[in-house]
Protein backbone atom coordinates (compact mmCIF):
# COMPACT_ATOMS: atom_id res chain seq x y z
CA UNK A 1 0.00 0.00 0.00
CA UNK A 2 1.15 3.66 -0.23
CA UNK A 3 2.82 5.08 2.50
CA UNK A 4 3.66 8.68 3.15
CA UNK A 5 7.24 7.81 2.70
CA UNK A 6 6.04 7.00 -0.82
CA UNK A 7 5.45 10.64 -1.38
CA UNK A 8 8.78 12.49 -1.45
CA UNK A 9 10.50 13.87 -4.24
CA UNK A 10 13.89 12.72 -5.66
CA UNK A 11 16.30 14.93 -7.15
CA UNK A 12 17.64 15.20 -10.33
CA UNK A 13 21.56 14.17 -9.52
CA UNK A 14 20.62 11.58 -6.96
CA UNK A 15 21.17 8.09 -8.00
CA UNK A 16 18.06 5.80 -9.30
CA UNK A 17 18.41 1.81 -9.70
CA UNK A 18 18.08 -0.82 -12.11
CA UNK A 19 17.42 -4.47 -11.53
CA UNK A 20 18.25 -6.14 -15.10
CA UNK A 21 20.66 -5.41 -17.62
CA UNK A 22 18.72 -5.85 -21.28
CA UNK A 23 17.90 -3.29 -23.41
CA UNK A 24 14.72 -2.08 -21.32
CA UNK A 25 17.46 -1.25 -19.10
CA UNK A 26 19.89 0.56 -21.20
CA UNK A 27 16.81 2.47 -22.22
CA UNK A 28 15.86 3.40 -18.75
CA UNK A 29 19.52 4.89 -18.04
CA UNK A 30 19.15 7.02 -21.19
CA UNK A 31 15.72 8.62 -20.23
CA UNK A 32 16.80 8.87 -16.63
CA UNK A 33 20.04 10.57 -17.39
CA UNK A 34 18.72 13.04 -19.49
CA UNK A 35 16.65 14.22 -16.79
CA UNK A 36 19.77 14.20 -15.15
CA UNK A 37 19.94 11.28 -12.51
CA UNK A 38 22.44 8.67 -12.03
CA UNK A 39 22.13 5.11 -12.59
CA UNK A 40 23.14 2.08 -11.05
CA UNK A 41 22.22 -1.15 -12.54
CA UNK A 42 22.39 -4.52 -10.70
CA UNK A 43 22.99 -7.46 -13.44
CA UNK A 44 25.15 -10.77 -13.78
CA UNK A 45 26.59 -10.13 -16.72
CA UNK A 46 29.53 -8.20 -17.26
CA UNK A 47 28.75 -6.33 -20.13
CA UNK A 48 25.48 -6.33 -21.30
CA UNK A 49 23.22 -3.35 -22.59
CA UNK A 50 22.32 -1.40 -19.90
CA UNK A 51 25.17 -2.08 -18.07
CA UNK A 52 27.50 -0.03 -20.31
CA UNK A 53 25.77 3.11 -20.57
CA UNK A 54 24.95 3.03 -16.30
CA UNK A 55 26.77 5.44 -14.26
CA UNK A 56 27.49 2.61 -11.65
CA UNK A 57 27.60 -1.27 -12.67
CA UNK A 58 26.87 -4.28 -9.66
CA UNK A 59 27.79 -6.92 -11.23
CA UNK A 60 25.66 -9.38 -9.16
CA UNK A 61 23.19 -12.33 -9.91
CA UNK A 62 19.19 -10.57 -9.12
CA UNK A 63 18.98 -12.45 -5.63
CA UNK A 64 22.74 -11.93 -4.12
CA UNK A 65 22.20 -10.32 -0.68
CA UNK A 66 25.98 -7.87 -1.14
CA UNK A 67 24.92 -6.83 -4.63
CA UNK A 68 21.37 -5.93 -3.54
CA UNK A 69 22.68 -4.29 -0.47
CA UNK A 70 24.85 -2.05 -2.49
CA UNK A 71 21.89 -1.02 -5.10
CA UNK A 72 19.75 0.15 -1.57
CA UNK A 73 22.82 2.07 -0.05
CA UNK A 74 23.16 3.48 -3.73
CA UNK A 75 19.60 4.83 -4.72
CA UNK A 76 17.01 6.10 -3.84
CA UNK A 77 14.74 4.38 -5.66
CA UNK A 78 14.93 1.06 -7.98
CA UNK A 79 12.93 -0.40 -10.74
CA UNK A 80 13.08 -3.28 -12.93
CA UNK A 81 12.88 -4.07 -16.35
CA UNK A 82 13.12 -7.65 -15.98
CA UNK A 83 9.55 -9.33 -15.22
CA UNK A 84 11.48 -12.62 -14.16
CA UNK A 85 13.14 -10.83 -11.21
CA UNK A 86 12.66 -12.56 -7.76
CA UNK A 87 9.75 -10.52 -6.31
CA UNK A 88 11.81 -11.38 -3.11
CA UNK A 89 14.55 -9.27 -3.89
CA UNK A 90 12.42 -6.29 -4.92
CA UNK A 91 10.53 -7.23 -1.23
CA UNK A 92 14.44 -7.04 0.79
CA UNK A 93 14.59 -3.65 -1.28
CA UNK A 94 11.62 -2.32 -0.24
CA UNK A 95 12.96 -2.49 3.23
CA UNK A 96 15.78 0.48 2.67
CA UNK A 97 14.57 2.28 -0.18
CA UNK A 98 11.35 3.05 -2.30
CA UNK A 99 10.95 -0.10 -5.48
CA UNK A 100 8.55 0.10 -8.10
CA UNK A 101 6.79 -2.03 -8.73
CA UNK A 102 6.00 -3.50 -5.43
CA UNK A 103 7.26 -7.43 -5.15
CA UNK A 104 4.16 -8.38 -4.45
CA UNK A 105 2.55 -7.00 -7.82
CA UNK A 106 5.44 -8.70 -9.85
CA UNK A 107 4.95 -11.75 -8.00
CA UNK A 108 1.22 -11.96 -9.41
CA UNK A 109 1.97 -10.60 -13.49
CA UNK A 110 5.70 -13.46 -13.40
CA UNK A 111 2.66 -16.40 -12.96
CA UNK A 112 0.53 -17.04 -15.36
CA UNK A 113 -1.57 -19.34 -13.31
CA UNK A 114 -2.00 -16.14 -10.70
CA UNK A 115 -2.09 -13.40 -13.45
CA UNK A 116 -5.10 -15.12 -15.37
CA UNK A 117 -7.04 -15.55 -12.35
CA UNK A 118 -5.98 -11.83 -11.30
CA UNK A 119 -7.37 -10.80 -14.51
CA UNK A 120 -10.37 -12.79 -14.10
CA UNK A 121 -11.07 -11.45 -10.97
CA UNK A 122 -11.30 -7.77 -11.97
CA UNK A 123 -13.81 -9.11 -14.09
CA UNK A 124 -11.85 -8.81 -17.49
CA UNK A 125 -11.81 -11.57 -19.90
CA UNK A 126 -9.02 -13.85 -20.31
CA UNK A 127 -8.92 -16.54 -22.97
CA UNK A 128 -10.59 -20.03 -21.27
CA UNK A 129 -7.81 -22.24 -19.95
CA UNK A 130 -7.31 -24.20 -17.34
CA UNK A 131 -4.00 -24.20 -14.84
CA UNK A 132 -1.88 -27.99 -15.46
CA UNK A 133 -0.07 -28.55 -12.26
CA UNK A 134 0.06 -32.53 -13.10
CA UNK A 135 -0.96 -35.22 -16.53
CA UNK A 136 -4.26 -35.81 -14.82
CA UNK A 137 -5.45 -32.27 -15.45
CA UNK A 138 -4.59 -32.56 -18.74
CA UNK A 139 -6.66 -35.73 -19.12
CA UNK A 140 -9.38 -33.67 -17.06
CA UNK A 141 -8.92 -30.55 -19.66
CA UNK A 142 -12.16 -29.71 -21.25
CA UNK A 143 -12.17 -30.44 -24.86
CA UNK A 144 -13.23 -26.94 -26.01
CA UNK A 145 -9.53 -26.47 -25.11
CA UNK A 146 -8.17 -27.90 -28.39
CA UNK A 147 -6.65 -26.76 -30.34
CA UNK A 148 -5.08 -25.10 -27.95
CA UNK A 149 -1.47 -23.54 -26.57
CA UNK A 150 0.34 -24.87 -23.58
CA UNK A 151 2.47 -22.16 -22.12
CA UNK A 152 4.62 -22.58 -19.01
CA UNK A 153 3.74 -20.65 -16.27
CA UNK A 154 6.60 -18.91 -15.58
CA UNK A 155 9.87 -17.99 -17.42
CA UNK A 156 8.16 -17.92 -21.37
CA UNK A 157 9.37 -15.14 -22.99
CA UNK A 158 9.33 -14.10 -26.77
CA UNK A 159 7.07 -17.29 -27.20
CA UNK A 160 9.56 -19.70 -25.65
CA UNK A 161 8.40 -21.95 -23.47
CA UNK A 162 4.84 -22.53 -25.33
CA UNK A 163 3.67 -25.14 -27.53
CA UNK A 164 0.86 -25.82 -30.03
CA UNK A 165 -1.13 -28.63 -29.45
CA UNK A 166 -3.97 -29.63 -31.38
CA UNK A 167 -4.73 -32.68 -29.23
CA UNK A 168 -5.01 -33.86 -25.66
CA UNK A 169 -1.78 -36.07 -26.93
CA UNK A 170 0.53 -33.76 -28.20
CA UNK A 171 -0.75 -31.54 -24.82
CA UNK A 172 0.61 -34.49 -22.72
CA UNK A 173 3.63 -34.98 -24.93
CA UNK A 174 4.64 -30.86 -25.04
CA UNK A 175 3.79 -31.12 -21.00
CA UNK A 176 6.41 -33.70 -20.71
CA UNK A 177 8.98 -32.06 -22.68
CA UNK A 178 8.55 -29.12 -20.29
CA UNK A 179 9.79 -31.45 -17.76
CA UNK A 180 6.00 -31.33 -16.10
CA UNK A 181 6.36 -27.63 -14.68
CA UNK A 182 3.25 -25.81 -13.88
CA UNK A 183 1.60 -24.43 -17.17
CA UNK A 184 -1.77 -23.10 -18.29
CA UNK A 185 -3.56 -25.13 -21.38
CA UNK A 186 -5.28 -21.82 -22.67
CA UNK A 187 -7.42 -22.44 -26.30
CA UNK A 188 -6.26 -21.11 -29.12
CA UNK A 189 -8.68 -17.56 -29.82
CA UNK A 190 -9.59 -16.76 -33.35
CA UNK A 191 -7.68 -13.45 -33.53
CA UNK A 192 -8.39 -10.68 -36.10
CA UNK A 193 -5.92 -8.85 -34.29
CA UNK A 194 -3.78 -7.38 -31.21
CA UNK A 195 -2.97 -4.13 -29.43
CA UNK A 196 -1.44 -3.12 -25.96
CA UNK A 197 -1.82 -0.32 -23.45
CA UNK A 198 1.51 0.65 -22.01
CA UNK A 199 0.34 3.09 -18.79
CA UNK A 200 2.68 4.64 -16.13
CA UNK A 201 0.78 4.56 -12.27
CA UNK A 202 2.57 6.98 -9.98
CA UNK A 203 2.77 6.94 -6.19
CA UNK A 204 -0.05 8.58 -5.59
CA UNK A 205 -2.58 7.07 -7.79
CA UNK A 206 -2.41 9.18 -10.74
CA UNK A 207 -1.90 7.52 -14.02
CA UNK A 208 -1.04 8.35 -17.44
CA UNK A 209 -1.90 6.26 -20.60
CA UNK A 210 -0.17 6.17 -24.33
CA UNK A 211 -1.54 5.38 -26.89
CA UNK A 212 -3.03 1.99 -28.36
CA UNK A 213 -0.21 0.10 -30.16
CA UNK A 214 -1.35 -2.55 -32.89
CA UNK A 215 0.86 -5.17 -32.95
CA UNK A 216 2.14 -8.30 -35.30
CA UNK A 217 3.88 -10.74 -33.95
CA UNK A 218 5.90 -13.50 -36.05
CA UNK A 219 7.01 -16.73 -34.69
CA UNK A 220 5.96 -15.43 -31.43
CA UNK A 221 7.52 -12.74 -31.09
CA UNK A 222 6.79 -9.00 -31.83
CA UNK A 223 7.75 -7.68 -35.02
CA UNK A 224 6.13 -4.48 -35.87
CA UNK A 225 4.21 -1.85 -34.02
CA UNK A 226 1.90 0.75 -35.69
CA UNK A 227 0.27 3.90 -33.78
CA UNK A 228 -2.01 5.94 -35.55
CA UNK A 229 -2.68 9.89 -34.84
CA UNK A 230 -6.63 8.58 -35.54
CA UNK A 231 -8.61 5.77 -36.00
CA UNK A 232 -11.81 6.66 -38.54
CA UNK A 233 -13.01 2.88 -37.79
CA UNK A 234 -15.62 3.65 -34.74
CA UNK A 235 -14.84 -0.25 -34.00
CA UNK A 236 -11.28 0.32 -33.49
CA UNK A 237 -11.81 3.37 -31.25
CA UNK A 238 -13.88 1.59 -29.19
CA UNK A 239 -12.26 -0.99 -28.51
CA UNK A 240 -9.03 0.84 -27.82
CA UNK A 241 -11.09 3.27 -25.22
CA UNK A 242 -12.39 -0.48 -23.92
CA UNK A 243 -8.55 -1.91 -23.64
CA UNK A 244 -7.31 1.84 -22.22
CA UNK A 245 -9.67 1.33 -19.14
CA UNK A 246 -9.35 -2.60 -18.62
CA UNK A 247 -5.78 -1.74 -18.32
CA UNK A 248 -5.99 1.05 -15.88
CA UNK A 249 -8.14 -1.11 -13.86
CA UNK A 250 -5.69 -3.70 -13.73
CA UNK A 251 -3.19 -1.34 -12.98
CA UNK A 252 -5.73 -0.05 -9.70
CA UNK A 253 -6.25 -3.72 -8.76
CA UNK A 254 -2.47 -4.10 -8.70
CA UNK A 255 -1.88 -1.54 -6.44
CA UNK A 256 0.74 -0.62 -9.17
CA UNK A 257 3.51 2.13 -9.38
CA UNK A 258 5.80 2.18 -12.15
CA UNK A 259 5.21 1.72 -16.21
CA UNK A 260 2.91 -1.26 -17.31
CA UNK A 261 1.69 -3.34 -20.28
CA UNK A 262 -1.04 -4.92 -20.99
CA UNK A 263 -1.59 -7.04 -24.56
CA UNK A 264 -4.95 -7.61 -25.74
CA UNK A 265 -5.99 -9.72 -28.42
CA UNK A 266 -8.89 -8.68 -30.90
CA UNK A 267 -11.22 -11.38 -31.59
CA UNK A 268 -12.60 -12.44 -35.19
CA UNK A 269 -15.97 -11.18 -33.38
CA UNK A 270 -14.79 -8.13 -32.18
CA UNK A 271 -14.59 -8.97 -28.18
CA UNK A 272 -11.35 -8.24 -26.20
CA UNK A 273 -9.41 -10.66 -24.15
CA UNK A 274 -6.23 -9.75 -22.27
CA UNK A 275 -3.38 -11.99 -23.19
CA UNK A 276 -0.85 -11.12 -20.85
CA UNK A 277 0.59 -8.22 -18.23
CA UNK A 278 4.36 -6.86 -18.08
CA UNK A 279 5.29 -5.17 -15.44
CA UNK A 280 7.80 -2.79 -16.89
CA UNK A 281 8.31 -0.79 -20.01
CA UNK A 282 7.53 -3.06 -23.35
CA UNK A 283 8.83 -3.60 -26.60
CA UNK A 284 5.30 -2.41 -28.12
CA UNK A 285 6.11 1.05 -26.32
CA UNK A 286 9.08 1.93 -27.81
CA UNK A 287 7.54 4.52 -30.49
CA UNK A 288 7.28 6.56 -27.26
CA UNK A 289 11.13 7.44 -27.28
CA UNK A 290 10.59 9.11 -31.03
CA UNK A 291 6.99 9.50 -31.27
CA UNK A 292 5.45 11.07 -27.66
CA UNK A 293 6.26 14.04 -25.76
CA UNK A 294 7.05 11.77 -22.75
CA UNK A 295 8.80 7.99 -23.38
CA UNK A 296 7.71 4.75 -21.74
CA UNK A 297 10.74 5.06 -19.99
CA UNK A 298 11.18 8.76 -18.93
CA UNK A 299 7.42 8.15 -17.13
CA UNK A 300 9.57 5.10 -15.40
CA UNK A 301 12.39 7.62 -13.51
CA UNK A 302 9.64 10.51 -13.12
CA UNK A 303 7.98 7.30 -11.01
CA UNK A 304 10.62 6.33 -8.99
CA UNK A 305 11.46 10.34 -8.42
CA UNK A 306 8.34 10.84 -7.13
CA UNK A 307 8.16 13.64 -10.36
CA UNK A 308 4.50 14.14 -11.85
CA UNK A 309 4.24 12.27 -15.38
CA UNK A 310 4.51 13.75 -18.37
CA UNK A 311 2.34 13.85 -21.34
CA UNK A 312 1.90 10.71 -23.25
CA UNK A 313 0.92 12.43 -26.39
CA UNK A 314 1.35 11.73 -29.61
CA UNK A 315 3.10 13.99 -31.99
CA UNK A 316 2.97 11.40 -35.04
CA UNK A 317 1.99 8.79 -36.86
CA UNK A 318 4.36 5.95 -35.85
CA UNK A 319 5.68 2.67 -36.80
CA UNK A 320 7.97 0.65 -34.93
CA UNK A 321 10.09 -2.38 -36.71
CA UNK A 322 12.03 -4.57 -34.23
CA UNK A 323 15.36 -5.57 -35.25
CA UNK A 324 16.41 -9.16 -34.76
CA UNK A 325 19.32 -10.74 -35.63
CA UNK A 326 18.13 -12.73 -38.43
CA UNK A 327 19.22 -10.15 -40.95
CA UNK A 328 22.92 -10.34 -40.14
CA UNK A 329 22.60 -13.66 -42.06
CA UNK A 330 22.06 -13.81 -46.03
CA UNK A 331 20.20 -16.83 -46.33
CA UNK A 332 22.12 -19.67 -46.54
CA UNK A 333 25.06 -17.74 -44.86
CA UNK A 334 26.39 -18.96 -41.25
CA UNK A 335 29.19 -15.96 -41.21
CA UNK A 336 26.89 -12.51 -39.98
CA UNK A 337 27.22 -9.85 -41.65
CA UNK A 338 26.63 -6.21 -40.85
CA UNK A 339 23.28 -4.93 -42.31
CA UNK A 340 23.03 -1.91 -44.50
CA UNK A 341 22.57 0.87 -42.05
CA UNK A 342 23.52 3.81 -44.25
CA UNK A 343 20.89 2.52 -46.87
CA UNK A 344 18.00 2.51 -43.64
CA UNK A 345 19.11 5.76 -42.13
CA UNK A 346 18.94 7.26 -45.91
CA UNK A 347 14.96 6.78 -45.35
CA UNK A 348 14.87 10.44 -43.28
CA UNK A 349 11.74 9.48 -41.30
CA UNK A 350 13.79 6.21 -39.68
CA UNK A 351 14.85 6.67 -35.76
CA UNK A 352 17.61 4.03 -35.47
CA UNK A 353 18.34 2.19 -32.17
CA UNK A 354 20.51 -0.82 -31.42
CA UNK A 355 21.23 -2.31 -28.15
CA UNK A 356 25.05 -2.98 -28.43
CA UNK A 357 24.69 -6.92 -27.89
CA UNK A 358 28.03 -8.55 -29.18
CA UNK A 359 26.70 -11.49 -30.79
CA UNK A 360 23.62 -11.08 -33.77
CA UNK A 361 22.12 -14.56 -32.91
CA UNK A 362 18.60 -15.51 -35.14
CA UNK A 363 15.60 -14.61 -33.04
CA UNK A 364 17.82 -12.69 -30.57
CA UNK A 365 16.28 -8.20 -30.28
CA UNK A 366 19.31 -6.48 -31.70
CA UNK A 367 17.55 -3.35 -31.91
CA UNK A 368 14.39 -1.55 -33.38
CA UNK A 369 13.95 1.39 -36.00
CA UNK A 370 10.98 3.99 -35.42
CA UNK A 371 9.58 5.40 -38.54
CA UNK A 372 7.75 8.48 -37.38
CA UNK A 373 5.97 10.65 -40.57
CA UNK A 374 3.28 13.18 -40.92
CA UNK A 375 0.63 10.14 -41.99
CA UNK A 376 0.39 6.91 -41.34
CA UNK A 377 0.13 6.47 -45.67
CA UNK A 378 4.15 8.25 -45.25
CA UNK A 379 5.04 6.15 -42.41
CA UNK A 380 4.16 2.85 -44.01
CA UNK A 381 5.76 3.48 -47.62
CA UNK A 382 8.93 4.23 -45.15
CA UNK A 383 8.78 1.33 -43.20
CA UNK A 384 8.83 -1.06 -46.50
CA UNK A 385 11.81 0.97 -47.63
CA UNK A 386 13.60 0.52 -44.50
CA UNK A 387 12.37 -2.79 -44.34
CA UNK A 388 13.58 -3.43 -47.43
CA UNK A 389 17.05 -2.11 -47.10
CA UNK A 390 17.45 -4.35 -44.11
CA UNK A 391 16.31 -7.26 -46.20
CA UNK A 392 13.37 -7.86 -43.56
CA UNK A 393 9.85 -8.70 -44.23
CA UNK A 394 7.96 -5.76 -45.25
CA UNK A 395 5.10 -4.59 -42.53
CA UNK A 396 1.86 -5.02 -44.20
P1 LIG B 1 6.36 -12.03 -25.14
O1 LIG B 1 7.42 -12.22 -24.13
O2 LIG B 1 6.86 -11.53 -26.46
O3 LIG B 1 5.17 -11.24 -24.67
P2 LIG B 1 5.35 -14.65 -24.58
O4 LIG B 1 6.37 -15.71 -24.65
O5 LIG B 1 4.90 -14.14 -23.28
O6 LIG B 1 5.80 -13.48 -25.52
P3 LIG B 1 2.59 -14.77 -25.42
O7 LIG B 1 2.42 -13.30 -25.30
O8 LIG B 1 1.82 -15.64 -24.52
O9 LIG B 1 4.12 -15.20 -25.38
O10 LIG B 1 2.27 -15.22 -26.94
C1 LIG B 1 3.02 -14.70 -28.02
C2 LIG B 1 2.08 -14.55 -29.22
O11 LIG B 1 1.53 -15.83 -29.59
C3 LIG B 1 0.87 -13.67 -28.96
O12 LIG B 1 1.19 -12.30 -29.08
C4 LIG B 1 -0.07 -14.19 -30.04
O13 LIG B 1 0.28 -13.70 -31.32
C5 LIG B 1 0.17 -15.69 -30.01
N1 LIG B 1 -0.74 -16.32 -29.03
C6 LIG B 1 -0.48 -16.56 -27.73
N2 LIG B 1 -1.54 -17.13 -27.10
C7 LIG B 1 -2.50 -17.27 -28.02
C8 LIG B 1 -3.84 -17.80 -28.00
N3 LIG B 1 -4.39 -18.30 -26.89
N4 LIG B 1 -4.54 -17.78 -29.17
C9 LIG B 1 -4.00 -17.30 -30.31
N5 LIG B 1 -2.75 -16.79 -30.39
C10 LIG B 1 -2.00 -16.77 -29.27
MG1 LIG C 1 3.41 -11.64 -24.91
Amino acid sequence: MTSSTDSFTIAPGDWLGMLGGGQLGRMFCHAAQSLGYRVAVLDPDADGPAAVVADHHIQAAYDDAAGLAELARTCRAVTTEFENVPADSLRALAAQCRVSPAGDAVAIVQDRIAEKMFIASQGISVAPYVAIRTPQDLLDAPDTLFPGILKVARLGYDGKGQARVTTREAAQAAFAEFDGVPCVLEALMPLDYEISVVLARGFDGSDVVFPVARNLHLDGILAVSTVAAVDSDPGHVQRQNQATEAARAIARGLDYHGVLCVEFFVLTDGSLVVNEIAPRPHNSGHYTIDACVSSQFEQQARVMAGLPLGSTALLAPAIMLNILGDIWFEPGASAPREPDWSTALAVPSAKLHLYAKHEARRGRKMGHVTIVAATLDQARMDAAQVAAALGMAAPD
